[in-house]
């Protein structure tokens, strides 16, 4: 719907409850609330505080949601969004996890990153314990570029996801990024670069000793292998993998089965799907997916082991999923089955879902996109608590949704309740019942909500006039101040919400590598 068109069947429609209410004239109002209800919701939040209490339980099993670069303003955004999607003015929305009891602050800097990148971000919340740029479950004594397998061994940094293993319980990653990019990888693999997702990625010399690296004796294992050949315990563990990243499994002989243009990425002549199959087959039925009806016809009840792997890279943004070729899954319904694999388990799980693009598309200084992905991201959320309740495990069960890092992302100016969130900025009028109006800059132009401090959405020769642009256009990108070829993260804390047994440890102001620690205090 067009944004003046919504805002016009929204003012009509606060208009009707108003006139309803009152006999005589009101002044217009922008949103829906009758006096008493501000009230009254207040009491009711009160209310549902006095009945919370501290869940002691043990946690039979752990669900750690990342949104990758879902800074708190990607948060507010999505949750207007989502709900001028449902044609209501957006701000007083929740999306699935503005519901959970628990919330805290998380400091994200790294051992040597005032504002961090995805890899020592995901590294403190997998393993405890804050770590350099770049690299994956490793301590920050390692060296940058370490090729040496011995030396990377004596600095491995133990994740939730190896522990989960070592007490006997199923564990799964889903991702919407490649499931050898930082965030994922850093449950599984242990590298001092988050760059070696293939072999053709390694160098050919070690950086710092000139000591032979790619495909020498002794030399680290690029990540997707290390995924394939994790330890044993880990190998009987890891029930379910989904996302992307296709290639990087795949040997450079063969063409991609989507895009055949396209070729496998490994020097090693490896072909890493059929080794998840065979490598796992001595614990049970495995099976390797790389689209929608594979998919779908996986069925958890017979099977005990799923890799899927939809895309040579990342997979589609939800925004573009349906147009992708060969179909892929949803990240509600990856979320989903890979849920219904490990509640198999008496002995519970630990499962990590990452809405890993909604970084991706702020990098491009795309909001539509981004805050389209992180909707998904919510439902995904949404789904786990609805199969989690349906199978009786909710309660038992320790959620935990953050992100990262944040991004440069902004929601400025003074809209007015219920402005299309991708659409110009328009104040309230001077006069009640006056027509909204563009905001303007000093040279008269009108602005968007959204904007970046950097990216491609600069506009290096001054300002365009928006005044006939469609902003709300899923391929439009906000403004930015600095031109840079990519958006950058944000340094600013970002938000953790909980639920669950063990969620009241969640609270205050946090250090990220703090996370780590309530799910293993859950754990125990
Ligand atoms: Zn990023």
């Amino acid at each position: 719907m067009n944004r003046h068109l919504c805002s016009a069947v929204f003012l009509a429609v606060a208009l009707l409850a108003q006139s309803t209410a009152h006999a005589q004239a009101t002044p217009v109002v922008q949103g829906p609330e009758a006096v008493a209800d501000w009230f009254t919701a207040g009491q009711a939040f009160i209310e549902q505080g006095k009945s919370l209490h501290d869940n002691n339980r043990r946690a039979k099993n752990v669900v750690l949601f990342v949104g990758d670069g879902m800074g708190i303003s990607t948060i507010t955004a999505a949750r207007i969004l989502e709900g001028q999607l449902k044609n209501k003015p957006g701000e007083e929305n929740r999306l699935s996890f503005d519901r959970f009891p628990y919330t805290a602050l998380s400091k994200t800097y790294s051992w040597d990153q005032q504002t961090s990148d995805s890899a020592p971000t995901m590294t403190a919340m997998a393993t405890g314990y804050k770590a350099r740029e770049g690299m994956l479950s490793v301590n920050h004594t390692t060296a940058r570029g370490e090729c040496n397998a011995a030396v990377v061994e004596s600095k491995k940094l133990r994740s939730v996801l190896e522990h989960a293993a070592e007490m006997g319980k199923s564990t799964g990653i889903v991702s919407t990024a490649r499931i050898t990019h930082a965030t994922p990888a850093a449950l599984y693999a242990h590298t001092a670069m988050r760059d070696w997702e293939a072999d053709s990625n390694l160098p050919v010399t070690d950086i710092n000793t000139g000591a032979a690296c790619r495909g020498a004796d002794g030399a680290v294992k690029d990540i997707a292998r290390q995924m394939i050949e994790v330890s044993p315990q880990v190998r009987k563990s890891l029930k379910v993998v989904l996302g992307g990243g296709r290639t990087y499994f795949m040997p450079s002989s063969l063409n991609d089965p989507e895009y055949p243009k396209d070729k496998g990425r490994r020097l090693d002549g490896r072909d890493l799907t059929q080794d998840w199959v065979t490598s796992r087959a001595s614990f049970g039925r495995a099976s390797y997916a790389w689209n929608k009806a594979q998919f779908d016809a996986f069925e958890p009840a017979n099977n005990s082991y799923l890799l899927g792997l939809f895309e040579p890279s990342h997979v589609q943004y939800e925004a573009d999923r349906a147009n992708d070729p060969a179909g892929e899954p949803s990240l509600t319904e990856m979320t989903d089955k890979a849920l219904r694999v490990l509640l198999k388990d008496p002995k519970g799980f630990f499962l990590h879902v990452e809405g890993g693009r909604i970084d991706h598309a702020h990098h491009a200084g795309n909001a539509s996109r981004a805050l389209t992905d992180t909707i998904e991201f919510s439902n995904a959320i949404q789904r786990t608590l609805d199969v989690l309740k349906t199978s009786g495990a909710l309660e038992d069960t320790l959620i935990i949704v953050t992100a990262d890092h944040s991004h440069t992302f902004t929601i400025a100016g003074y809209p007015s309740r219920g402005n299309h969130i991708l659409g110009l900025v328009r104040e309230v009028p001077a006069k009640d019942g006056a027509p909204l109006k563009n905001s303007l800059d000093a040279n008269g132009r009108p602005f968007t909500t959204l904007a970046y401090t950097n990216g491609p959405g600069a506009r290096p020769n001054g300002r365009p006039d928006l005044t006939n642009v469609d902003t709300t256009h899923v391929d439009f990108l906000q403004e930015a101040t600095v031109p840079l070829a990519a958006e950058t993260h944000a340094g600013e804390d970002v938000a953790i919400y909980a639920r669950g047994p063990k969620a009241h440890l969640v609270r205050g102001s946090m250090e990220q590598n703090w996370i780590f620690h309530v799910m293993m205090e859950a754990l125990k």
